[in-house]
């Protein structure tokens, strides 16, 4: 049988790769190389999975069945069997994430797979953008000014999410899918940065300062980590989880806030021990704290005169710096997004319930999950999920 999948990231070589053993397999890739938001995954942390165990993993996603399904079915171990299948090992790091063995580039990781679709026979399309579906519903593709209709006996598209748009990603495909009665909802920035009022003096000054082993509370959670001062405000591993409940807050227009914990191994008294022996004054608060400057300074902003003064209360403050939320930076910016297909239009197996000869898998569907390998999961899980069932259910 003949299978044709439109876009080459993550979620769609997964298919591929399930395919390829039993089908006749097609990517079609508007773009000049596929897998270009994955090399950008790499130039960062590359967390390729993580190792959260079956029963932690599906907590981290949004409350989707057919998600969750998909990863209990190919979970985190199994995209480290594929891997190390395909010859690449993987080591777990710190926060239990997993990356490729020391000396493994990203581009060799892309490269490995690539190769073993080739030896698969699968014929990869570049330059090939999809560009919408005819009457019988059969998507159309552009290639070279030429419109071709795409015969095949399933569709699988894997278009991405909306970020990065230099990595081929955009929402220009949401208007076929509504012409084909397919809902889509609005891209919206998930894992993003958060814009913080400090005002330009401050962010000035302390732009590019990461703010080390420290705790973001918000919405009764706690995220220890690091976070970096910048330009607009704070972004970091210790923001990103909080980013879907600050959405809600933001959409309702109501005030938004997180508390930066500047001292999370350490309680008040902890603190306040400090300073139960010796007379210290503000300018000695740094030292006696053992604060970075920014540190000192998003601590001081929010107090009045007295309690900055009072060592004491400096200190309890230490535990919970205010930071009023203003936005969420863009959905180009965001290592993610939420929004796209909506779950509600596909089926346990991922096929559109109107329209069961196409299927949709990775950051296309709207789903969210925090970085750390998470994402790449939930595509690699939704991929797998795809080409499992079409390998039994296409004959
Ligand atoms: C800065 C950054 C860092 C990241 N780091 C990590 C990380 O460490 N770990 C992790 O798990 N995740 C990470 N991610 C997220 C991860 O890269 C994505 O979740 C993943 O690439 C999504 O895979 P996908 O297959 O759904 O879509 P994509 O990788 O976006 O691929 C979609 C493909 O479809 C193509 N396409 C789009 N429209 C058309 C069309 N009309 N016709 C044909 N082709 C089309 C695009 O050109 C693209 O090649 C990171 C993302 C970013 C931006």
């Amino acid at each position: 049988m003949k299978v044709a999948l439109f876009g080459g990231g993550p979620a769609s070589l997964m298919a591929a790769y399930q395919l390829s053993a039993k089908h006749e397999v097609h990517i079609f890739e508007k773009g000049k190389r596929v897998g270009r938001k994955f090399l950008v995954a790499g130039n960062g942390g590359f967390n390729l999975t993580n190792q959260a165990t079956r029963e932690k993993l599906t907590a981290v996603y949004s409350n989707h069945p057919q998600l969750h399904q998909a990863l209990l079915n190919f979970s985190t171990n199994d995209t480290r069997t594929c891997l190390s299948q395909l010859g690449m090992e993987t080591f777990i790091g710190s926060s239990g994430r997993v990356f490729p063995e020391k000396g493994i580039k990203p581009n060799q990781v892309l490269q490995r797979i690539m190769d073993v679709l080739e030896e698969r026979k699968v014929k990869v399309h570049l330059d090939h953008a999809f560009i919408g579906f005819d009457q019988a519903n059969k998507p159309i593709v552009l290639a070279n000014e030429n419109q071709i209709t795409i015969e095949a006996d399933h569709y699988i598209f894997g278009l991405g999410g909306g970020s990065w748009s230099k990595t081929g990603a955009n929402s220009d495909w949401f208007k076929h899918f509504n012409a084909i009665n397919v809902q889509t909802l609005p891209f919206q920035a998930s894992n993003c940065g958060l814009d913080v009022d400090w005002g330009d003096e401050f962010q000035k000054k302390f732009a590019g300062t990461p703010l080390k082993n420290i705790a973001i509370q918000a919405y009764g959670q706690t995220f220890k980590g690091e976070a970096i001062i910048t330009e607009y405000g704070l972004e970091g591993n210790a923001i990103y989880p909080l980013v879907p409940l600050m959405r809600e807050t933001l959409a309702k227009k109501e005030r938004a806030y997180v508390f930066i914990d500047f001292k999370p191994n350490s309680t008040v008294e902890m603190l306040q021990s400090k300073i139960s022996s010796a007379v210290i004054k503000p300018k000695n608060y740094t030292y006696a704290f053992k604060l970075s400057k920014a540190m000192h300074a998003i601590a001081k902003r929010n107090l009045d005169k007295e309690t900055y003064l009072n060592p004491s209360a400096f200190a309890t403050c230490l535990k919970k710096a205010l930071v009023p939320i203003v936005g969420l930076r863009s959905v180009e910016e965001a290592i993610s997004t939420v929004g796209g297909i909506s779950m509600d239009e596909v089926d346990v197996q991922f096929r559109l319930i109107k329209h069961p000869h196409i299927s949709i898998v990775g950051e296309m569907l709207d789903w969210d999950a925090p970085t750390g390998g998470f994402l790449l999961q939930g595509c690699f899980s939704t991929g797998f999920k795809v080409g499992q069932f079409l390998n039994q259910s296409l004959r």
